[in-house]
């Protein structure tokens, strides 16, 4: 059986599947280089038999092609990101034990060196194709397609692998959720080293036999700029980035601010996830573009498992209800369920959640409970929507004997006018077990003591949520996808 993307996208034929800064690529450009690349990457061989194939391209058809003729010879994708240095990188290619490394010439300098010091086969996407595509292996959908790096908060990354039923099931879940059509023009800003760039705006996008305009990386003025011309439907990002179009947009001509304004009138839906969206920024927005934006919750491990409804009510500070065939509960410490009302850790069961981390049998028998899988994510339902509290390892904060949630504590926190940005951390302290503490980004020229800062955030939170110590420094630390790293914020605190 061929694979059901490659089969949906062979219907589509001279349909435009990639938009580019300087091309347009139809679903048989895709299919004639993916199926080279494939050939290629076959060398030969009939079938890669699940080998890994580690890949470091920017944003753009060659990705897409890379992806897909990995797929197509039997392999399993390894996305490499673009922004990472060397180390994270070796350890990627060597824990996932690639026996492929492909490269855009742009890094070749890069990762050649750690190709040959591991005697790992090295193409760069500048070589010559073969002519003619070789016969292809048959690809049944229980094989596995994928392997992403996460991030845990301790310990070195693991590879979170997913079959192609996996990704089938997670795809057809969002394209059924959020009426994805042929008709769809969505904007690709996002790194394609993560699930959402992949699967929620590009995997989605071909199997939907829609457009993808990819930009090769993320930039708030050329975003506005294909916003203006594109003739978009579609738009999915992380709340950094909605918070600095917001910026981009409000530094623009007024003139400018109406028609971009107006642009955003064209499209359809547009989504944040990957990290709790401010209320603050999704009200701003919805000034600016007329969109209440979609905020949904998922993993990498998971895809997505709860949303707000494309139609209906949509409810600032909450993720909805589960996705079409995704099964979830919130449980206790002892893995009993909760009831509405009372916060629990959001339990994940169906046909999307991954297989494995790779290699690492442990690990993945212990992030199942009873089939469900433990997403270390608290929650709370609250007239029926869940409303997320954070990661119960970094913003569950134990503190004086209660439990209080760091992204709770943010959410106010940015009411006071001259807070721009915050992170809320733990850290281990012996009279209360942990300290809530605050690391803040001012508004410009401004300045808050603590005391000042205290006496008005009791105004808004329990006294025993309020930081007790704060810390002003001039930028959040992030990770690739801009979401904010907790134990590099708790780290601020250590002295
Ligand atoms: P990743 O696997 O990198 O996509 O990270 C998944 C984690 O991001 C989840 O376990 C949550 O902690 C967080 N996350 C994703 N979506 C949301 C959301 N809408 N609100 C709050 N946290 C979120």
């Amino acid at each position: 059986m061929n694979l059901p993307l490659i089969t949906r996208a062979d219907e589509q034929g001279e349909r435009i599947a990639i938009v580019t800064a300087d091309r347009r690529f139809t679903y048989s450009d895709l299919l004639h280089v993916s199926g080279q690349i494939a050939t290629q990457l076959l060398n030969g061989a009939s079938d890669l038999q699940e080998q890994r194939v580690a890949f470091l391209i920017p944003s753009g058809f060659e990705y897409v092609a890379t992806q897909w003729g990995i797929w197509r010879a039997g392999g399993i994708a390894v996305p490499l990101c673009v922004s990472h240095p060397r180390p994270e990188l070796e350890y990627v290619i060597t824990d996932a034990n690639a026996s492929i490394v492909v490269a855009h010439p742009s890094f070749a300098a890069l990762l050649r060196p750690i190709a040959e010091a591991a005697s790992i086969r090295f193409i760069l996407t500048s070589e010559l194709l073969p002519a003619q595509i070789a016969p292809l292996p048959e690809v049944d959908g229980t094989r596995r397609a994928l392997i992403l790096y996460t991030s845990g908060t301790t310990g070195k990354p693991k590879g979170v692998v997913t079959t192609h039923h996996n990704i089938q099931a997670q795809v057809t879940s969002l394209i059924t959720a959020w009426g994805w059509s042929p008709d769809d023009r969505i904007l690709h800003v996002l790194p394609l080293h993560h699930i959402h760039g992949i699967i929620n705006v590009l995997t989605c996008a071909l199997w939907a036999g829609a457009e993808c305009h990819m930009l090769s990386k993320f930039d708030a003025e050329a975003v506005w700029d294909r916003v203006a011309e594109a003739n978009l439907t579609l738009f999915m990002a992380v709340p950094t980035i909605y918070a600095k179009l917001i910026a981009a947009w409000e530094k623009a001509a007024g003139d400018r601010q109406i028609a971009l304004s107006q642009a955003c009138a064209g499209l359809r839906l547009m989504v944040s996830g990957s990290a709790a969206l401010p209320v603050q920024v999704l009200e701003r927005w919805q000034t600016i573009s007329g969109h209440f934006l979609l905020e949904r919750y998922g993993m990498t491990e998971i895809g997505m498992a709860l949303s707000n409804p494309l139609e209906g009510q949509r409810r600032a500070g909450y993720v909805g209800t589960p996705l079409p065939h995704v099964e979830v509960r919130l449980v206790d410490e002892s893995g009993v369920a909760v009831p509405p009302g009372t916060p629990g850790e959001i339990q994940v069961k169906g046909p999307g959640v991954f297989l494995e981390y790779w290699q690492k049998p442990e690990a993945t028998a212990k992030a199942f409970q009873d089939g469900w899988f433990c997403t270390g994510d608290f929650a709370i339902v609250e007239q029926d929507c869940y409303r997320i509290l954070g990661r119960i390892s970094v913003d569950i904060i134990k503190t004086g004997g209660y439990k209080v949630s760091a992204l709770e504590i943010e959410e106010a926190l940015r009411q006071h006018p001259d807070i721009q940005e915050c992170a809320v951390v733990g850290v281990a302290d012996q009279e209360w077990g942990e300290r809530v503490c605050a690391a803040l980004v001012l508004q410009a020229d401004r300045d808050l003591t603590l005391e000042a800062f205290r006496s008005w955030a009791k105004e808004y939170l329990a006294v025993y949520k309020v930081p007790t110590r704060i810390l002003t420094i001039g930028e959040l630390p992030r990770n690739a996808m801009g979401k904010v790293t907790k134990p590099a914020v708790a780290k601020l605190f250590d002295s």
